[in-house]
C-alpha cells in the first residue's frame, strides 16, 4: 500500500514512513497534479479535504476524519488500510521517503554523536539526504506508540 498526502497531512506523512510506509508528502494546492501522480504511481490519496473525493470518484481518496496524526494513523488502521509490522519499522527515510541502507558500522564514525557510536552496533543511511539512523530511542518511542496504538483499538 502506497500513500500520497496532501499539503494539511505532513505529520501523518511522516508518521507513516516511520511505520515503513512509502509515503509522499504533496505540498501544492494543485489538486490535478496531486491526482495525476498519484494515478502514475498507484498511491491512495490522504486528504481532509471532503469535496475532493465527491469531485473524483473514479480516485482512490480516503477522506479522514481525525484531526490529530495518531489518531489518523489509528483511523487507518480501523479502515484497513495499515498493517503494522515491526519488521518494516524504521526501514525509510522520514524526510526523503525512500528506504535505507545498513552501513558498515566504522562507516557512521564521526558522523553520529560518539556516545551513540559506542552504544549501537548497527547505523543506517539515506542515500539521498547522508542522514544516518540507528534504532535507538527513536524506534523504541515508535514502538511504544504503536502499542498505545493498539491498545486503543
Ligand atoms: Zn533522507
Amino acid at each position: 500500500m502506497k500513500f500520497i498526502t496532501d499539503r494539511t497531512l505532513g505529520k501523518l506523512a511522516k508518521a507513516l514512513r516511520m511505520l515503513g510506509y512509502d509515503t509522499l508528502y504533496f505540498q501544492s494546492e494543485d489538486f490535478h497534479q496531486l491526482i495525476h501522480l498519484a494515478r502514475q504511481e498507484g498511491r491512495i490519496i490522504l486528504t481532509r479535504n471532503t469535496k475532493l473525493a465527491l469531485r473524483r470518484p473514479q480516485d482512490r481518496i480516503l477522506t479522514l476524519t481525525e484531526d490529530r496524526p495518531s489518531q489518523q494513523v489509528k483511523e487507518l488502521i480501523k479502515k484497513g488500510y495499515l498493517s503494522l509490522s515491526e519488521e518494516s519499522f524504521f526501514t525509510r527515510c522520514l524526510l526523503c521517503n525512500v528506504p535505507l541502507e545498513e552501513i558498515p558500522r566504522n562507516q557512521a564514525e564521526g558522523k553520529v554523536p560518539d556516545f551513540i557510536f559506542h552504544q549501537h552496533k548497527f547505523f543506517y543511511r539515506c542515500h539521498r539526504c547522508d542522514r544516518i539512523y540507528w534504532p535507538g530511542s527513536h524506534l523504541e518511542n515508535m514502538q511504544k506508540r504503536v502499542k498505545e496504538l493498539r491498545s486503543e483499538i
